[in-house]
């Protein structure tokens, strides 16, 4: 019973990273008594740390899982980039690395590139490799939830077919779990940004590639075998241009980053390269930046009016690299969004951008990194004796 009531305070503070000690009473149904004995005990075994925190205007003792009881460890892929980055079990993140990478590389190459920035952060952290006790993997691809499998259309050719949380956890030696990016982007943002207290809500990944997370009644959805939430691929015009994923007219033909530079090209030359350019360009007024970007915003705004049509969600977040260009996207998804879906499907969800950035995806990571940890931190639970209460 007793080591059934530390293992729920363990777990709570593992999914929440810092809690006080009245609210792990409130979450865990535990007596405010037991939670104090609990946290006693395994404070002097070093599990856990407390620290003094303000919460509701009264001094409290904010309760979180100690720096020697592991770290996490997060890698979120893009389609030309690797972030990786390693937190404490609250979350907090000590150091992080970022590298260029090619999207044609192999996974044995992507994987060998986190274990040597792995190995970097903890050196700097001056700790042993055997601290880190969860990885959270990001992927710009569906993986299949029956087999581990990455599946296709991927960002990331190199690693269709692969189990990537079977591999990476024989090279790193520690529990791995793997999920798309857009759906770690939901968790995040759900979590700590501009999804926090919806119930259900989509988070659109615009960048390279179209992607899309869907929390339904606070829970990620997943969908029968994990491609839920594709709305890249929602055909917008059935004899369009050919996508990467083998159909024509994808809402990613019309809205992902290539496909607004190659379109600009055509007027600019060589001059734009990111879709920071572009933005930069819309802001100083130039008028086919602009054009460009207020028709993506109506092209997403028509799927997502579907979307709100079939799934009716309280709340649209809006990320990856062009959300950065904020109104010049959003003005025209909203009139879209209000023009084409169902008016009571439509009002009912509020558009708001992520408030995490391109943090989303990396922040998503380590709390699937945190879930990875949760059965090692259960299983090193110290067998302690604990006063009456
Ligand atoms: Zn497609």
């Amino acid at each position: 019973m007793k080591e059934a009531n530390q293992a729920r305070l363990v777990d709570a503070l593992r999914d929440a990273g810092t809690m006080t000690q009245a609210e792990l009473a409130r979450f865990t149904g535990l007596a405010p008594s037991t939670i104090s004995n609990i946290v006693r005990a395994l404070t002097s075994g070093g599990l856990l740390e407390v620290s003094p925190t303000v919460s509701r205007g009264r001094t409290a003792q904010a309760v979180r899982l100690s720096r020697s009881a592991g770290l996490l460890l997060a890698a979120d892929f893009g389609h030309r980039h690797l972030t990786v980055a390693v937190a404490d079990l609250a979350y907090r993140i000590l150091g992080r690395r970022r590298v260029a990478l090619e999207w044609d590389h192999r996974v044995d190459d992507g994987l060998s590139e986190v274990d040597r920035l792995a190995g970097e952060l903890l050196t700097e952290l001056g700790v042993d490799r055997s601290a880190l006790v969860g990885v959270g993997m990001g992927l710009p691809a569906p993986i299949d939830v029956r087999t581990g499998q990455v599946g296709a259309p991927s960002q990331l050719p190199g690693w269709i077919g692969v189990d990537a949380a079977e591999l990476a956890g024989r090279r790193l030696g520690v529990s791995v779990r793997v999920d798309n990016d857009a759906n770690l982007g939901a968790l995040a943002e759900q979590r700590w940004g501009a999804g926090r207290g919806a119930e259900h809500l989509a988070y659109l990944k615009l960048s390279d590639g179209v992607g899309c997370g869907l929390v339904i009644a606070g829970r990620l959805f997943r969908g029968a075998i994990g491609t839920a939430g594709e709305l890249g691929h929602a055909t917008m015009n059935e004899f369009g241009a050919l996508c990467r994923c083998g159909n024509r007219g994808c809402l990613e033909t019309l809205v992902a980053t290539p496909a607004l530079l190659a379109e600009l090209a055509r007027v600019h030359e060589d001059e734009l390269t990111s879709i920071g350019d572009v933005i930069r360009l819309a802001r100083a007024g130039e008028v086919t930046a602009r054009r460009v970007l207020d028709d993506a915003g109506q092209h997403i705004g028509v799927a997502v009016a579907n979307l709100c049509n079939i799934f009716n969600p309280d709340r649209i977040v809006v990320g990856g690299e062009l959300s950065q260009a904020e109104d010049l996207v959003l003005a025209s998804m909203s009139r879209t969004l209000n023009r084409q879906g169902i008016p009571a499907a439509a009002q009912a969800a509020e558009l708001v951008l992520a408030e995490l950035g391109t943090e989303s995806q990396l922040l998503g990571a380590l709390l699937l990194a945190g879930e990875a940890a949760g059965p090692h931190l259960l299983a090193t639970l110290p067998p302690v004796e604990l006063d009456a209460g």
